[in-house]
């Protein structure tokens, strides 16, 4: 069994070396899913946008690769991500671990439970109508707790808090949506965070995400904008402590699991 899955996302193709292309089938399409070893463990590796970043964000299938995980065994997920700073004080290269999300996408399929589709989570069937809760913690405490001890333990900064806006994209935002998440309380901006980790929640799967802010948001900051290229030179600078910090949590993160994540469905569980 894997028990660790790791999303990556922009500049975050390759993660494990020697490592093994796995083709899972899902219900809900296929899933490219490699596995290999990192931070001392077997660990399943999906790099979000394909290997050569050919998939955008609003194509990305996360029902497939959250239920290919979940066909694996994983039961705790850490994913990245490049985000923009709506929050003046993340400057450009700031890692940041969000601890709630405002989803905005518009045009996403977020549930699994579309009552057609038989859901099987660790060998127990799911029925019936679904709403799982996103509360107490939008993301899993224990896997928060791993990334800021390891955090801590390499000496890189990773602010610990921050609410995660996603948005549908393609484009970037205009000054006056930024304005507007702003005032609703977002401090970073992208646009894969969402539906990936409701999808997880929905699946009982342990997620946290790492962001890495890779410019300011439109209207944010000054005037000077960011090309494509800027962006990624900035999230590859950063790449190496993410890497690292990645490795570190797993080694940090609990075998059994005590945070409220694996009991998401407990009243959905067909007995
Ligand atoms: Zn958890």
């Amino acid at each position: 069994m894997v028990r660790i899955g790791i999303i990556g996302g922009s500049g975050l193709y390759h993660l494990v070396e020697n490592s093994k292309l796995k083709k899972i089938d899902t219900p809900f399409g296929p899933a490219n899913v490699y596995l290999g070893m990192f931070g001392g463990e077997e660990i399943a590796f999906i790099p979000r946008h394909g290997e050569k970043h050919e998939i955008p964000p609003f194509k990305v299938n996360y029902k497939a690769n959250i239920y290919a995980l979940n066909m694996l065994g994983v039961e705790r997920i850490i994913a990245s991500n490049a985000v923009g700073a709506i929050n003046p004080e993340l400057m450009p290269g700031t890692i940041v671990l969000p601890h709630d999300f405002i989803d905005l996408t518009k045009c996403r399929d977020g549930t699994f439970y579309n009552g057609k589709t038989e859901i099987i989570v660790r060998g127990r069937r799911i029925k019936g109508v679904v709403h799982i809760s996103m509360t107490p913690y939008t993301y899993c405490p224990e896997i928060r707790s791993a990334l800021m001890s390891a955090a801590n333990q390499l000496g890189i900064h990773l602010v610990d808090k921050g609410v995660y806006v996603c948005t549908e994209g393609n484009r970037f935002e205009t000054p006056a949506e930024i304005r507007a998440m702003s005032i609703m309380g977002g401090d970073i901006v992208g646009m894969t965070g969402c539906p990936e980790a409701a999808l997880a929640r929905e699946l009982a799967i342990c997620y946290a995400s790492v962001s890495i802010v890779t410019n300011y948001a439109a209207g944010v900051g000054g005037e000077k904008k960011l090309t494509h290229q800027e962006v990624l030179d900035i999230f590859s600078r950063k790449l190496e402590d993410l890497s690292r910090l990645l490795a570190s949590s797993i080694t940090l993160i609990p075998r059994e699991r005590s945070c409220v994540c694996k009991d998401a469905l407990a009243e959905f569980i067909d007995h």
